[in-house]
């Protein structure tokens, strides 16, 4: 199939015919989720400011741009509220979703629903506590006040440090372990939660059965597996947001506001090199062959399916990613089963149960699920629920869970995010020259909003490498101020790549 906005000779069937020389240089992104959407929003951003003259193509294999943040509506009927199938939340610190949602005339709504939250280590019940939960009364008499204390300053001091990367400031990285260094985190990323805030003062106790419970429900990892960064982001989601409508409108506005062509339903199934008669990157997709200037790849490569030259893709390490099961239902059940967690029928349970693999560690039976939480109503006296495992759940099971009232179920497995072990080296984001690789920050860390800061830095990297230029203008080396700034980063609305 010829892709419709390529004139002239450009869509070749091979690689060797590859020799058409393009007037306008062309930039091509794999992958329309947060890091390839922000990517072309990103560039678009030098084009207004400098001129910078290039075309933008999108490569997407999905039929819908998100990726790994898309809806479902209950019953297919787009009536009623849709439910977030992958990412969810994101917070005020997270100023690049923060600030597009007010610049797209976004609605960003609360995400909590209020309501108890509650702790199962698989054969009890260990505590539920109400909003703000281990904030309360009631969680102090558990832990004490020094735990949540610590916690807060450990998270505080993370949130701080990451802030940093939305000043005039900002550094530039070309190796995430040198990032890690100057944010003052390779001791965080290189230790378990588990050992980081035990060390930090944390006691054993708050640690596995609150800071535990956070990390299950956003990263799917128990404590002594997830590095200290998973565990101070899956803790620092206190205010979470939502936009109103689905968190993947921030993403398609940012690909309409860059201008790029965007080709959904079009897998890349390879990416070469040709030197002759100038160097170019050769895609090669179910639409055709084109040569590009730049390639920045916005998936990640493992799963990608993308053939690459040996040496190449032996620079990618293997990056395991965490299977995960997403169930969405709807029931009229307004609490799920008092009896499966040894509770008298009547009892009331809480809104949202997280787990700890505690009660694994002391010869328990290990939860059946990571997470389960009800999502409010979607209408008169029917509620939506979400619950995250490892493995599927069946119909029974989820009959059993909700006395027989469910009605509408979808089910979703992702590879959710990667194993965030601990770790000292990460994936090269520059893998050849005008190659670069945005998924290379997620053993960072992943998150919508990362994924959009690591997208900045590919897009600064390769326009300063290949077409002079930058988001905010050129930068000659990583300590160099971007020029032509309009802002003083003092400003506390400042947001570096938006304001300059
Ligand atoms: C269940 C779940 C809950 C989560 N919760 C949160 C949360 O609450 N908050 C948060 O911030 N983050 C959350 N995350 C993580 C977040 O979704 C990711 O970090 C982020 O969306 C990754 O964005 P990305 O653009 O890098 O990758 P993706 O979103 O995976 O986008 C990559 C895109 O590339 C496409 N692609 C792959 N191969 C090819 C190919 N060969 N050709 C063409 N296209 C290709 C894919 O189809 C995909 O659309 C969650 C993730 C999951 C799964």
């Amino acid at each position: 199939m010829r892709i419709p906005f390529f004139t002239r000779n450009e869509t070749l069937e091979n690689a060797e015919e590859a020799t058409v020389v393009q007037s306008v240089p062309r930039i091509a992104i794999i992958g329309a989720g947060a890091g390839g959407s922000s990517a072309a929003f990103w560039i678009s951003k030098a084009k207004e400011r400098y001129g910078l003259s290039v075309e933008i193509d999108v490569y997407e294999r999905e039929t819908y741009i998100g990726g790994r943040s898309t809806i479902v509506y209950p019953y297919s009927n787009t009536s009623l509220p849709p439910l977030e199938v992958g990412a969810s939340i994101f917070v005020s610190a997270n100023k690049n979703i923060w600030r597009a949602s007010d610049e797209f005339n976004l609605t960003r709504r609360e995400f909590d629903q209020g309501g108890q939250t509650g702790v199962w280590d698989g054969e009890e019940l260990l505590f539920s506590f109400g909003d703000g939960w281990w904030h309360t009364v009631k969680a102090i008499l558990r832990f004490g006040m020094l735990a949540p204390r610590r916690t807060e300053q450990i998270v505080g001091t993370v949130i701080k440090q990451f802030l940093t990367l939305y000043t005039l400031e900002a550094p530039k990285w070309d190796d995430i372990a040198d990032l890690a260094a100057s944010l003052g985190f390779s001791d965080l990323i290189q230790s378990t939660t588990a050992n980081y805030f035990v060390k930090g003062g944390v006691s054993k106790r708050f640690a596995f059965e609150v800071v535990e419970a956070a990390t299950r429900v956003n990263y799917g990892q128990n404590l002594d597996e997830i590095h200290g960064l998973g565990g101070a982001a899956s803790m620092g989601a206190t205010g979470a947001k939502g936009i109103l409508g689905g968190n993947f409108q921030v993403f398609e506005q940012f690909l309409k506001h860059s201008g790029a062509n965007v080709h959904l339903k079009t897998e890349v199934a390879s990416i070469s090199e040709i030197s002759s008669p100038s160097r170019q990157w050769v895609v090669k997709s179910a639409s055709g062959t084109v040569n590009y200037q730049a390639v920045i790849l916005a998936a990640p490569f493992h799963s990608s399916g993308i053939n690459l030259p040996p040496s190449l893709a032996s620079s990618i390490p293997e990056q395991p990613y965490v299977r995960l099961h997403v169930t969405l239902l709807t029931t009229t059940s307004p609490t799920p089963d008092p009896a499966y967690f040894g509770l008298s029928a009547g009892a009331v349970l809480p809104n949202m149960t997280l787990t700890t693999h505690e009660g694994v560690r002391n010869g328990r039976k290990e939860p059946e699920f990571n997470s389960l939480s009800y999502h409010g109503l979607v209408r008169d006296g029917e509620w939506a629920v979400k619950i995250f495992s490892k493995e599927r759940l069946s119909d029974q099971w989820l009959s059993k869970m909700f006395l027989g009232q469910v009605g509408w179920v979808h089910r979703k497995e992702w590879d959710a995010y990667p194993k965030l072990t601990p770790t000292s080296t990460f994936p090269p984001l520059k893998l050849d020259r005008g190659f670069y690789y945005v998924n290379a920050f997620e053993p960072f860390i992943s998150t919508m909003e990362t994924e959009t800061i690591a997208s900045r830095n590919i897009v600064d990297l390769l326009l300063n490498e290949e077409f002079d230029s930058g988001i905010c203008g050129p930068r000659l080396s990583a300590t160099d101020l971007p020029k032509n700034h309009t802002t003083a980063s003092s400003d506390k609305e400042f947001v570096f790549g938006w304001d300059c």
